[in-house]
This record gives structure tokens, sequence and C-alpha cells, in this order.
């Protein structure tokens, strides 16, 4: 059986209302000590481990920047079996997004974007305190 890799990215622009996920605010040094700490956890997982999925959530994974996904991805491949069709998803807050970030998430072999729009209508946007517009 393959497993899934789920990976927790704490990390927010602001803390809205309704969520009860845990995050904090990005800093780049909490960022780096972050990634570090995710690169031991990779390196301690079992030998032999087969992986179909990644999954990058949180929080805002797409506030990591690319190459801290790209020195995660690189560990999993290098600590795991990973298939080379397996699906590789991060979540993604639309303000966080950008053409450079999409090119190098692409690069880096992320395949799947969960793009965290809540809404298409502005007063329920609003409403839920997101910041960014239906456009
Ligand atoms: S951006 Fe997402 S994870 Fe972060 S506080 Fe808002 S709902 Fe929660």
């Amino acid at each position: 059986m393959k497993a899934g890799i789920y990976i927790h990215v704490p990390f927010c622009a602001k803390k809205c209302p309704y969520c009860d996920f845990y995050s904090a605010a990005y800093r780049a040094d909490t960022a780096e000590r972050y990634t570090e700490a995710v690169l031991r956890n990779i390196a301690a997982l079992p030998d032999g481990l087969s992986a179909d999925t990644v999954y990058f959530g949180g929080g805002t994974p797409s506030m990591l920047p690319p190459a801290h996904i790209e020195r995660i991805l690189r560990a999993i491949r290098e600590r795991c079996d990973a298939a080379a069709d397996a699906e590789i998803t991060l979540e993604a807050n639309p303000l966080t997004m950008t053409d450079a970030k999409l090119s190098a998430w692409r690069e880096s072999g992320i395949n799947r974007l969960s793009v965290g729009v809540q809404s298409f209508q502005p007063d329920v946007l609003a409403q839920l305190g997101r910041k960014h517009t239906p456009e």
C-alpha cells in the first residue's frame, strides 16, 4: 500500500475569524526553521516507504517561498519511493499567487492546486474577512 504524505504549513497573512486550523504570522526566519524541521521529519521516515500523494495544507502553503517547497519535495523524493505520477497538491490563497510562483511550483513538481476562493460573492468574502475579490 502506498502512503499519502501530508505537510502542514502553519503560516497565514492574518487569522480568518472562522478558522480553527493552527497558523501563525509568516516570518522568513521562522519559515526557514520550519523547513529545516520538516526536512528532519522526512529524514526520520521509515525505510521503504512508497508515496503516491503529497499534500501541502495549511495554513497558507502558498506563503512559503517556492525554494522551500522545492527543498521539501526533493527530500521526499530522495527519502521515499515517490511515484513518478504522484499527485502533488498545494493549497494556495488567491492573494499569494503570482506567475513566478506558479512557474516555480510547476517546476518543482506541484501538479494540483487547491485554491482557497471560498466565495465569488463580495459580501460573503467580506463577511469571512477575506481580502481577495471575486476577480
Ligand atoms: S487563510 Fe486559511 S488557514 Fe489561514 S486563517 Fe484563513 S482560513 Fe485559516
